[in-house]
């Protein structure tokens, strides 16, 4: 995540921050140019080209920060979210907050990316959208399909969230996991079925994509994975379908990039030099990292903050993500 100043003062700030700490001085987040910028009292910033922004009109109801070019108006990530509590459910609306947070983090880093995001009104039947339900009042099954995520908020709250975990047996269970997670199934639809070569690469790395859904799910549901599930997938979970071991890789690849521009922004390690494969980018920069942050989360009596390994059947996927970006679509 971007090292982010106040515009005023020149203090540090947050891409989560609505407002300066040291001077007070409102703020709001500029996707165009990804930077948090000073707004005025009326809620209102002015671009390098002379183009008026306005804050989200979400700010008080989920903390959005994000600018909008329509006075009173949703930003593109608030644009991007189909179904949220209604206004008389206040637990719900608490949870909201968090997820749309968890979100924003995700659409930033998107953007870094360079990945694209197609909305609905661009394509009604396959663009992004979300669902954010909860499960206290429905059942809800977190997932993907055609475009639209759906989002239990009931994972918001920390001690059902870490139930859920112990009870799958997972080693990393976070809310901005879940979303980079869904949204690599929307782009494996997008970036990899859309392409015959690609989709030829993904089966002979993540499997047979046709294999039959429900069966596959029943079978983990009922055998678990595989013993040796660790030389071959990044997590059990990954075991259960190609879809499934995609979404995982993709997830994974956005952890291990969003930590690693965090940590060359606040100058934990050196500026990114030329790396010509992801594998190296793993192992002399990643690899280094992430051992001193598990003792540092030791250091402070916690968990470790990265608990997976990194077999090299899982580097190659995490190579084939790193494609997607960085390559053209292979000749088909
Ligand atoms: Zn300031
Ligand atoms: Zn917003
Ligand atoms: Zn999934």
């Amino acid at each position: 995540m971007k090292r982010q100043s106040c515009g005023i003062c020149g203090s540090a700030v947050y891409f989560e921050n609505s407002e300066c700490l040291q001077c007070g001085t409102d703020l709001a987040y500029l996707r165009d140019t990804r930077a948090v910028v000073p707004v005025d009292a009326r809620g209102r910033y002015t671009d390098a080209a002379g183009d008026l922004w306005h804050r989200c009109a979400n700010l008080l109801l989920s903390g959005c920060t994000w600018l909008t070019r329509e006075s009173g108006g949703q930003c593109f990530s608030c644009g991007l979210t189909r179904t949220r509590p209604n206004d008389a459910d206040a637990k719900g609306l608490s949870q909201f907050i968090a997820a749309e947070r968890a979100k924003r983090h995700l659409l930033a880093e998107l953007d870094e990316l360079g990945m694209p995001i197609v909305t609905r009104d661009e394509d009604p039947d396959g663009g992004l959208a979300f669902d954010l339900l909860s499960s206290s009042h429905e059942n809800v099954v977190i997932g993907h399909a055609d475009g639209v995520i759906t989002i239990d908020l009931a994972e918001t709250d920390d001690a059902y969230r870490e139930r859920m975990r112990t009870q799958l047996d997972e080693p990393y269970r976070t809310m901005l996991g879940h979303f980079r997670h869904e949204v690599g199934h929307y782009f494996e639809t997008v970036l990899v079925f859309s392409d015959e070569g690609r989709t030829r690469k993904a089966r002979e790395l993540f499997g047979d994509d046709t294999k039959d859904y429900q069966a596959e799910i029943d079978r983990h549901y009922s055998e678990g994975a595989p013993a040796d599930w660790n030389e071959r997938f990044i997590s059990k979970y990954a075991t259960m379908h190609p879809y499934e071991d995609f979404a995982e890789s993709f997830a994974h690849y956005l952890h291990i990039w969003d930590t690693l521009d965090t940590a060359r922004e606040y100058g934990l390690i050196p500026q990114a030099p030329a790396r010509d494969s992801f594998r190296n980018v793993v192992e002399a920069d990643w690899l280094p990292l992430s051992a001193a942050l598990n003792q540092v989360n030791r250091s402070m009596g916690k968990d470790d903050l990265y608990p997976f390994v990194l077999s090299a059947a899982v580097i190659d996927k995490l190579e084939f993500v790193h494609g997607l970006r960085t390559s053209a679509p292979a000749a088909s």
